[in-house]
């Protein structure tokens, strides 16, 4: 096995990673469109190719869109000469579909889909979701429970032999033993499970790409054990590597909560992609190793990346809308990663800490791009990423940044190495809405409020120009505590950004509000911090018309507080608010203003012993009789909890013809209840009834 390098070396490498990518770079910033990538055998051929080098399989349906990662890693490899077949949403009941294009030369790459299948499927409440927003039609059950570990066996059992890459957010964050909210367990790696012969984690583009270099000049999968970013399953007989830090075993995680609290600490304490150290975990005699994180890519592999030739369209197939892409089609990405580390959220670790941006030509090649497309409407709904202001901002000091081990830049404050210009980004706004073709460009992303208060003229350019009479802003809670766990700044941040706010929109002339989102029941979160939050959104005017409820997703810092209760990096105990009754509450209590709400704030505010705030002052959050849409609400919720279908059967379960007329013959003469048969019930004057007595 080659040997990792150590720090230094890294750090000289960081920019020369991106040349990977920047070969594929054609002349212009951003192509032209050519058609999808073949979704059916058939489409294959039309191209006049008998054979694809990679199948690319994906929970989700396949949009040619730089938004979707099907998408990029799909046109990457085609740019880089190799063939690709798009194998979207299959039938994973049998491997049949994994034939369509004939045995792949070299690997079938895996993904659950742009998120964890078990996100996409279920709620907070673990109740199955209605719709999925990456299926056509929001169509729900196109892709199974847990995707990565049907798709991955699938592909196994069509064609032997063949590699199995494993990828996508599902796969990055199951990396290693993990807790799992929808089985209330901690699962082990999901290598273990699905068998794949690498798994790939983190944004994968340079990584895919080597990945199907190094196979087609021959190299095994084995071989491929030295890349960055890649995890990967070791034999009971093999020696596991050297340089590895250790941490707490599967079967120790499993017994002791304290243990997965030091894991997850010692995980998250190595994904600075310059100081990272290989991790180790073992579970029973198998060694699972994870690598360092991938270098960010520089500024010329994003343009790379970003000038590919998508259409931007779903494949022309899909005859329903698919809502992601509706909501996403006229968005324009200009960056990547996150340096917040807030703990409920996983783009930290999945995007890396280390913003990697394009550059101000490729923005505007795209938006020109866009503008003369034929089908846009002149509107940009999102010039952004994953958060909308930390446009080309990075720390200052590149020698600290490639030993840093904070888990945050802005928290518990803005490091005073972090640079903040927010200049660029402004220059690019400005670009982008003086575009011929352009009429508006807004601003959807989420804007991190401490950073933007720092630049007057990045507040005065948003509020004059980018703001589509609603800005939503996350401060996420007001509890200091509960603020603290999460990594969020304090809620006096959030009150000065909207005081400017509303200074700036004044200053323009324009009516324009704030729409504050919070999450209920985030660890740390008790009755009193949601009752303190309501009484703030009262005091200030703001009606959350959506209640975020806290997911524990894999891999997060608040996951593992959720699990253990206990912060992982402090050790202090946290307030888990784990029974669905009690976060029902806290949903209701971000609410209170709604009268179908009315008996869940009472109660809430009872079980507090905050009766102060029932009844008519203006300080009260519900008055103290209820309002007749409560009752209604209350009345119709006990009808419906009645209501039921009173046959001992599931619904399409057994429906086969063979049921089907065991079912009827229940209803034949001498099947099913007959008051004649022996057990009938005494005194009912049947027969059967009789005789009991008689013999009695
Ligand atoms: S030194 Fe400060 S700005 Fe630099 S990486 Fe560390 S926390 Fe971020």
């Amino acid at each position: 096995m080659l040997p990792l390098q150590d720090p230094l070396p890294i750090l000289q490498r960081a920019g020369q990673t991106g040349q990977l990518l920047e070969q594929l770079s054609s002349q212009q910033a951003v192509c032209a469109a050519t058609a999808p990538l073949p979704m059916t055998g058939a489409e294959m051929r039309d191209r006049g190719w008998d054979q694809v080098d990679v199948v690319f399989v994906s929970g989700d349906a396949y949009v040619d869109h730089p938004s979707f990662a099907m998408a990029i890693l799909g046109r990457i490899l085609e740019a880089a000469g190799f063939r690709v077949g798009m194998l979207s949403q299959p039938d994973w009941r049998s491997c049949e579909a994994w034939r369509e294009f004939g045995r792949p030369r070299l690997f079938y790459a895996i993904s659950a889909g742009n998120m964890d299948s078990m996100i996409n499927h279920y709620t907070a409440n673990r109740k199955v979701r209605n719709d999925d927003a990456y299926s056509p039609g929001g169509r729900i059950g196109l892709r199974p429970d847990r995707a990565t570990l049907a798709y991955c066996q699938r592909a196994r059992e069509a064609y032997r032999g063949v590699p199995v890459i494993a990828g996508g957010v599902e796969a990055s964050l199951r990396r290693l033993a993990h807790y799992d909210y929808w089985g209330d367990k901690v699962r082990r790696s999901i290598l273990l499970d699905c068998k794949a012969d690498l798994l790939a984690f983190g944004m994968g583009e340079e990584l895919i790409l080597e990945i199907a270099r190094r196979l087609d000049a021959g190299q095994t999968p084995r071989e491929l054990r030295d890349m960055r970013g890649v995890a990967y399953a070791m034999g009971a007989s093999e020696t596991p590597p050297e340089d590895a830090l250790t941490l707490p075993s599967y079967e120790d995680v499993l017994a002791d909560k304290m243990a997965f609290a030091r894991a997850t600490k010692m995980i998250h304490n190595e994904t600075n992609p310059y100081n990272a150290r290989r991790l180790i975990q073992w579970h029973d005699r198998q060694a699972v190793v994870a690598n360092p994180p991938t270098l960010p890519i520089s500024e010329g592999s994003m343009d790379a990346v970003y000038g590919l030739p998508y259409t931007r369209r779903p494949h022309p197939s899909y005859s329903e809308p698919i809502p992601a892409f509706e909501m996403i089609k006229d968005s324009v990405t200009i960056m990547r990663g996150c340096f917040g580390g807030c703990t409920f959220c996983s783009i930290t670790t999945h995007q890396g800490r280390i913003i990697q941006s394009r550059s101000r030509q490729s923005v505007q090649a795209e938006v020109t791009a866009l503008a003369a497309d034929k089908e846009f409407k002149g509107v940009i709904s999102d010039v952004g990423g994953p958060t909308a202001n930390m446009y080309q901002m990075r720390c200052v000091r590149p020698e600290v940044e490639a030993v840093c081990r904070r888990q945050s830049c802005v928290h518990p404050t803005i490091c005073k190495l972090l640079g903040t210009d927010h200049g660029p980004l402004v220059q690019l706004m400005q670009d982008a809405r003086e575009t011929p073709g352009i009429k508006q460009v807004f601003v959807a992303s989420g804007i991190r409020m401490d950073l933007a208060r720092r630049s007057p003229q990045y507040m005065r350019e948003l509020t004059q120009h980018h703001v589509g009479g609603h800005l939503k802003v996350a401060p996420e809670h007001t509890d200091p505590h509960v603020l603290n766990q999460m990594r969020k700044p304090a809620n006096d941040d959030f009150e000065a950004f909207a005081e400017i706010f509303k200074k700036e929109s004044k200053r323009a002339n324009k009516k324009q509000y704030l729409i504050p989102y919070y999450i209920a029941s985030h660890p740390g979160s008790d009755l009193g911090a949601m009752i303190d939050l309501a009484i703030f959104l009262k005091q200030s005017g703001y009606r959350p018309d959506q209640v975020q409820d806290f997911i524990p997703a894999p891999f997060d810092v608040a996951t593992a507080m959720y699990y253990t209760g206990v912060n992982p990096f402090t050790g202090k105990p946290v307030h888990i608010a784990r029974h669905l009754r009690d976060r029902k509450l806290q949903r209701a209590l971000m609410q209170f203003f709604k009268p179908e709400n009315y008996f869940e704030v009472r109660k809430a505010l009872e079980k507090a012993g905050r009766q102060d705030l029932i009844g008519g002052g203006c300080d009260c959050l519900i008055p103290a009789q209820p309002p007749r849409e409560a009752i209604e609400e209350r009345r119709r919720k006990a009808h419906a909890s009645q209501e039921g279908r009173y046959v001992h059967a599931i619904d399409g379960k057994n429906d086969s013809p063979e049921n089907k007329n065991r079912r009827q013959s229940r209803n034949k003469p001498g099947a099913g209840y007959r008051p004649t048969r022996p057990s009938a019930r005494k005194g009912d004057g049947s027969e059967g009834g009789q005789r009991r007595r008689r013999k009695k």
